[in-house]
């Protein structure tokens, strides 16, 4: 436990020195970058251990692990009185799992279609409260790629805007796995355009701040380009 508690600080330190000097660079506020530390390959142990070290956003990709880890990181936090963490569900999400993850997350970050919205919606006003979540768009126009296009984000947004139950408060995009981190960029750039050109249409309203962009291979691209939410696994857990 003591070597992968080093192993976590240790990385930790450089994923936060990395974004520190992003931020300069582009003349960012460190503070308006928020890491969400994806566990869906590490151990619950390195997960707890990331939550000593301040990590209180937490990002799983499937539903049942979503659910499993959550329980057990609740009564960690609950045992060592720390504070709550928030889970975000990153990945595909299917009608009939919006009930549990409603129940888990607070964030989800890839609603794609009108009737995935409408589904959230239904279960948010039962349980009478406000879903946050964020459309993805693929930005890379990959066939074999979940997201809305690009041309239509603006539009399922509104759509999803009208709804009482679910609040869309920003974008979520998967870059092209590529070995070069500067080949995510022309995608992490035309998110960052389509957030500006909505945000000028007024399309989500005040809530409509996020940019979720970027994971270990290049969410310092990610936040060149404005990303507020990096999605990073492998770089923490190894
Ligand atoms: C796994 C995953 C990540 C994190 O990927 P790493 O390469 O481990 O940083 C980010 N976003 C999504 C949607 C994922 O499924």
């Amino acid at each position: 436990m003591a070597s992968l508690k080093s192993q976590i600080q240790a990385n930790l330190t450089q994923i936060r020195q990395n974004i520190a000097a992003a931020c300069s660079r582009c003349g960012r506020d460190p503070a308006s970058v928020t890491v969400v530390a994806v566990t869906k390959s590490a151990t619950v142990d390195a997960v707890k251990c990331a939550v000593d070290q301040g990590l209180l956003d937490l990002g799983e990709s499937r539903v049942q692990q979503l659910i499993d880890r959550s329980q057990e990181v609740a009564q960690y936090v609950q045992r060592r009185k720390l504070p709550p963490v928030r889970w975000h569900m990153i990945g595909h999400l299917q009608r009939n799992k919006v009930k549990a993850v409603l129940e888990t997350a607070s964030i989800i970050h890839s609603v794609d279609t009108l009737r995935l919205a409408e589904d959230i919606n239904a279960r948010a006003e039962a349980a009478g409260t406000v879903a946050e979540i964020l459309i993805q768009v693929n930005c890379s126009a990959e066939p074999q790629k979940y997201g809305v296009a690009v041309g239509a984000a603006s539009h399922l947004c509104s759509l999803v805007s009208s709804l009482r139950n679910i609040r869309p408060v920003g974008l979520m995009t998967m870059a092209p796995l590529a070995k070069d981190p500067q080949a995510a960029r022309p995608a992490f750039t035309r998110l960052r355009e389509l957030f500006e050109e909505m945000r000028h249409d007024g399309v989500g309203g005040e809530a409509f701040r996020h940019l979720s962009m970027g994971m270990s291979q290049d969410y310092v691209v990610a936040i060149e380009e404005g990303a507020t939410l990096v999605r990073i696994g492998r770089a923490i857990f190894g």
